[in-house]
């Protein structure tokens, strides 16, 4: 059910705004997008038409809070196929950025960031990564990267992981 005080009219505006969400109000609703989305078709909570429905009835909150944004893969199938070229990929980029600057940042973006500040990469480096990088004439990875921990203070990312709370 929507509650019509808790609709945000201005939330399409914000997102026009944005980088990448430019095109949002030229949707019409057509659907071609949600019938090619792969993502959709293993997971039912992701549907990019009824995303852009939601954000154009301004339900702000709903959207930014929600889960199902961060499920798109950036394949490009409903961009090149719209119609209306509201250039979806970009505008669900668009909304996912909102969305950490309102706060809502997926824990799993999070603890990609985290592992990018304390090794300087997504993946740890095991005793046998090294052993490899030895075999092929490479130096060993270093553990910690200070530069990368310094850039993550001067661009406030620090603080983004640590208001996060989890481990
Ligand atoms: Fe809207 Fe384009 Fe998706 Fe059609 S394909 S629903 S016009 S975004
Ligand atoms: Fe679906 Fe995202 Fe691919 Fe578009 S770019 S088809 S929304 S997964």
């Amino acid at each position: 059910m929507i509650t019509i005080t808790k609709l945000d009219p201005s939330f399409k505006y914000e997102i026009s705004k944005t980088p990448g969400g430019q095109n949002i109000r030229r949707c019409f609703q057509c659907g071609t997008c949600s019938a090619g989305c792969p993502v959709g078709e293993i997971d039912e909570r992701y549907n990019p038409r009824k995303i852009i429905r939601m954000a154009l009835l301004g339900m702000k909150e709903r959207v930014l809070a929600s889960d199902f944004i961060w499920l798109c893969t950036a394949c490009y199938t409903c961009q090149e196929r719209c119609p209306q070229d509201v250039r979806i990929t970009d505008l669900i980029s668009a909304i996912t950025n909102l969305a950490v600057k309102e706060g809502h940042i997926h824990p799993v973006l999070v603890q990609q960031v985290k592992a990018i500040g304390s090794s300087g990469r997504l993946h740890s480096v095991t005793d046998f990564i090294n052993k490899r990088r030895a075999s092929m004439g490479l130096p060993n990875a270093c553990p910690e990267y200070p530069e990368i921990q310094e850039i993550f203070k001067m661009t406030g990312l620090s603080r983004l992981v640590d208001s996060d709370g989890s481990e």
